[in-house]
This record gives structure tokens, C-alpha cells and sequence, in this order.
């Protein structure tokens, strides 16, 4: 099995003289790639389990000698608790609204998953997915952003039990509460064992003689509520803000919700395109601004800019202007501004103009001579 684990260093990406503080970059650069509350491509689950466990070793000095000795083996017997014991999370990701606490190692080290078994070994609910679409003046500045969530919770009067708080269900005399009934027969000394549902309750195992009023025995009822996210700062397109306990209900009795995921998109704008952190805007310019020059007045995300355009700017040419696209995620500076210059060129002429450009025609001509390039 320790075959096919990849080498700490190269999971990392980091040589193997690397100090602390480059192991700790080269960790939470990946790990905000592929935490899986923010990546939801497939796979990402499970690079970001193996960049936890690269951490986990590396950053500590003991069990890094013992791995950079032994390899794998030299870290033989250790569980995920000794493991991932030392390291600080929350402290390594603070402000980024990540869940590095109970959950999430859970998730990945206790064998349990989403929507699997809780603690008490009820099965959690479905988590769910919502659209959250902001203007790019969001993504610049973060802040919080209103959703509205719709969807049944468990009867707060049964708990999701079906029945009237202070009675119990009946259990079904049929199959004694399994919901199964099994039918044997002997077939040429082989003995068969069918199993099939109980016929009677319906696979229930017992039936509800005095439903809940609140639910009318559903054990749910309908819900709505509007819920503030907070929207980091550069949220990245298509990431998830996870708000846990506010998925679908559990279907079992008693059982936690499954979480909510709000998936991050920008509103299309009329200005620019996003890509990344940068900003993208086709910026258009007469044919003689082109030739000679100019400066012109651009919106950005920060008011309008002044932009000086050289003379010979050429058709689709890009002017780049440093940091006044969006913020990347996780404090590391702004993106740019791209310009890209559309030359306008004039469909209908008038007397005057018409006679200019076949004066520059013909001045033209003698350097257009030797042919183009
Ligand atoms: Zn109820
Ligand atoms: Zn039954």
C-alpha cells in the first residue's frame, strides 16, 4: 500500500532541503486550491487529503527525520491522530472561512463521509447545493450577500419521529419490526432462503397509530429562511462557502441535517471579463488615436483611470494595467487590468475626411512599396 503513495516532497512540491516556511507555503497554497469546501472537481477530496498528510509530516521536525530516514516505513504505526496531531489549522487558515476543525478530519480519518454516519450512528442528510451570483464589486471587496434557502427540515414537534410526541409506533406483528419477511423453501435438498418485504407494513416495520399533528406524520415540514453568507474577499469563480446544519433533513429520527454549499459565480458585466484575478476589456479606439496616440479615461473597478495609448498601437494589441483586476483569494495581491484595443474603423466617411485619407493613401504608398512583412 505504501507503494503507491507519492513521495511527501513531491506531493508538495517542495525540495528536499526545503525550510519550514517553504514547506508551510507551498501547504496552503495547494490546500486553498483543493479543499474540498472549495474545489468540487472530482478528485480534489482526495489531492488534498494527500497534501494534508505531506504536511503533517514534513512541517514536523521529528516525524520529517523519521520519514527523510525511513521513508514510509519510517513512519509505519502511526494512526491519523498521532499524524495530524500537531498542527494548527485554523491558525493556518484563520479569516478564510474554512472548516479545519472536527469535521473535516472526521471526514477524511475517521471513515466517515458526508451524508454517512454521525456520532450517534444516524445517518446525516443530504448536503445541498445553492448559486450564489455577485457583481465583481463583491469579489473586490467581500462582504455579506443574502441567500434564501428553501427546503423541509425535521417536525421541531416529533424531532422527525412521525409520531405524536409521548407514543411510539406499533411495531408490525408480521415481521416483528425487520420490515422483511423471509421465506425458506427446500429445493432438491438445497434449502432457499427468500427475502423479500414485509408485505404488510411495507418494509416499515411497524405503523404509526397516532401520526404527529404538527406534520401530519411526515416528520418534516416545510421551511424557509434567508441566510447572510460572507463572501471572502476574490472569491474564486465556482467556489463553495460551506454553512453546515443548513442542508436537507436527515431521513432518520433525530439525525443532523447535511450542510449547505453556496457555490460562489460573478455576474456577467457589461465593462469586463473575468479571468482569475484579471480583468478583461475590449477598448475601443479610432484608427487616427491608434496612429498618433492618446490618453484615454477607462472604467476600473476603482473609478475611471487615465491610460496612455502609444502611437502605432496596433489592432487587438493589449495595455496591460497593473493591479486593477480583483484581489486573488487568500491576501495575495490584486490581478490586472487588460486592455484590448479595438480599432475602429470608419464605415461612412465624409467629404473631407474621404479627401485626408487619400492624401494618406497616397503618402502611404512609397513605404508600403517593398510590400508588407
Ligand atoms: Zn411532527
Ligand atoms: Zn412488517
Amino acid at each position: 500500500m505504501a507503494d503507491a503513495k507519492r513521495d511527501y516532497y513531491e506531493v508538495l512540491g517542495v525540495p528536499r532541503e526545503a525550510d519550514a516556511k517553504a514547506i508551510k507555503d507551498a501547504f496552503r497554497q495547494l490546500a486553498l486550491k483543493f479543499h474540498p469546501d472549495r474545489n468540487k472537481e472530482p478528485g480534489a477530496e482526495e489531492r488534498f487529503k494527500e497534501i494534508a498528510e505531506a504536511y503533517a509530516v514534513l512541517s514536523d521536525p521529528k516525524k520529517r527525520a523519521d520519514y527523510d530516514a525511513g521513508g514510509f516505513e519510517g513512519l509505519k504505526g502511526m494512526r491519523p491522530e498521532d499524524l495530524f496531531g500537531g498542527i494548527d489549522f485554523e491558525n493556518l487558515f484563520g479569516g478564510l472561512g474554512f472548516d479545519f476543525g472536527g469535521s473535516i478530519f472526521d471526514r477524511f480519518f475517521g471513515g466517515r463521509g458526508p451524508g454517512r454516519r454521525g456520532p450517534r450512528g444516524v445517518v446525516r442528510g443530504d448536503n445541498m447545493e445553492l448559486l450564489l451570483r455577485v457583481p465583481l464589486e463583491r469579489v473586490l471587496s467581500g462582504g455579506e450577500e443574502v441567500v434564501s434557502v428553501d427546503h423541509p427540515v425535521q417536525c421541531p414537534v416529533c424531532k422527525g419521529a412521525r409520531t405524536k410526541p409521548g407514543t411510539s409506533p406499533r411495531v408490525c406483528a408480521s415481521c416483528h419490526g425487520s420490515g422483511r419477511q423471509i421465506r425458506k423453501s427446500h429445493e432438491g435438498g438445497v434449502m432457499l432462503e427468500q427475502i423479500t418485504l414485509c408485505p404488510d407494513c411495507g418494509g416499515a416495520g411497524s405503523f404509526i397509530d397516532q401520526p404527529c399533528e404538527e406534520c401530519h406524520g411526515r416528520g418534516l415540514v416545510a421551511h424557509s429562511e434567508s441566510l447572510t453568507v460572507k463572501v471572502p474577499v476574490g472569491v474564486e469563480e465556482g467556489m463553495a462557502l460551506r454553512i453546515p446544519g443548513h442542508g436537507y433533513p436527515s431521513p432518520e429520527a433525530g439525525g443532523a441535517p447535511g450542510d449547505l454549499f453556496v457555490i460562489v459565480r460573478t455576474l456577467p458585466d457589461a465593462r469586463f471579463e473575468r479571468d482569475g484575478a484579471d480583468l478583461w476589456r475590449v477598448q475601443d479606439l479610432a484608427v487616427a488615436d491608434a496612429a498618433l496616440g492618446t490618453e484615454l479615461e477607462v472604467p476600473t473597478l476603482d473609478g475611471m483611470a487615465n491610460v496612455t495609448v502609444p502611437p502605432g498601437t496596433q489592432p487587438d494589441m493589449v495595455l496591460r494595467l497593473r493591479h486593477k483586476g480583483l484581489p486573488n483569494f487568500g491576501n495575495r495581491g490584486r490581478g490586472d487590468l487588460m486592455l484590448r484595443m479595438r480599432v475602429l474603423v470608419p464605415e461612412r466617411l465624409s467629404a473631407a475626411e474621404r479627401k485626408l485619407y487619400e492624401q494618406l493613401r497616397e503618402l502611404g504608398r512609397g513605404r508600403n512599396a517593398g510590400g508588407g512583412r
